[in-house]
């Protein structure tokens, strides 16, 4: 009999498959896709450089309470952003809940090399080393053949922290040009996203001194509510690519030119924070 709850329904069509087939689940919830409702419902609920985590661990408890009252317990729960202290406050939070769930660690659109691997690593470190955390995923964005660096950067900090090499953990920066990047998967319907990601950085290089955030996402699935909290968002078509200044989309651009248009709002966007004019 089907229930008032259009997602509980659905978690319990799934929950039913799995089970006949005998395969396990995991709960995905990302910051920046939550569920509307509970976004709406915890909007404020966290002071700004949170914002959105309280929404993220409820939905993640909500879709538990689902499995649990089926009685299916073969599954674990994955809560990620591209900010790791994101991923570190949820984290906490839902262990400190549900310590009895297993979790699957990741900084999700970490970035392109070395940025990446370093948020990552933080969030690594400082949840690993306190028993939270059961699998891990390194997102960095490379190109297909390079892939394998993912699984190399993530067996390295497991085999720091193992060892007790904590390095510096550098403090994830509040200051200065951030740059994000999507991992890439099979939803990329254009391989130049990645050289895209890397130009973004290299022509942005100026602005290093600067709180700007650019994201750079490699589908047209994801890639409008993923740069959401951006100050300029890229996401890429087969033949253009997407740009966004903070939450006005500003037009579908040609691969050569959109890097011509995203430099100047990058000027426009620290002359504002700046309130005055910038020469580059
Ligand atoms: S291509 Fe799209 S779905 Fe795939 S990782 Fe990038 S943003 Fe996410």
């Amino acid at each position: 009999m089907r229930s008032r709850n259009p997602a509980r329904d659905k978690v319990a069509f799934i929950a039913e498959t799995a089970a006949r087939h005998d395969i396990a689940l995991r709960i995905g919830v990302n910051c920046g896709s939550v569920d509307p409702a509970l976004a709406e419902k915890f909007d404020g609920a966290d002071e700004p450089k949170l914002e959105g985590v309280t929404a993220m661990v409820e939905s993640a408890l909500e879709h538990c309470r689902y499995l649990d009252d089926l009685g299916f317990t073969r599954y674990v729960v994955s809560m990620k952003d591209s900010d790791p202290r994101k991923v570190i406050e949820g984290n906490t939070r839902f262990a400190a809940a549900r310590p009895d769930v297993p979790l699957h660690l990741g900084v999700t659109e970490a970035g392109i090399l070395p940025d990446g691997v370093i948020k990552t690593r933080i969030a690594f470190e400082q949840l690993l080393s306190r028993g939270i955390g059961d699998t891990i995923r390194v997102s960095l964005t490379l190109p297909f053949a390079e892939k394998w660096r993912e699984v190399e950067a993530g067996k390295q900090i497991i085999a720091d922290i193992e060892a007790g090499r904590f390095r510096s953990v550098p403090v994830f920066q509040d200051h200065g040009l951030n740059i994000i990047s999507c991992p890439s998967c099979s939803r990329v319907e254009n391989e130049a996203f990645i050289d895209l990601a890397l130009k973004v950085k290299e022509i942005s290089a100026y602005a290093k001194e600067y709180d700007v955030t650019i994201a750079v996402m490699g589908c047209r699935v994801n890639g409008p509510g993923e740069t959401d909290d951006a100050d300029l968002g890229l996401w890429c078509a087969p033949n253009f690519v997407n740009l966004k200044r903070g939450e006005e989309e500003l037009g579908a651009f040609p691969y050569d030119t959109v890097l011509d248009r995203l430099r100047v709002e990058l000027d426009d966007v620290i002359a504002t924070k700046k309130g005055g004019a910038v020469t580059a």
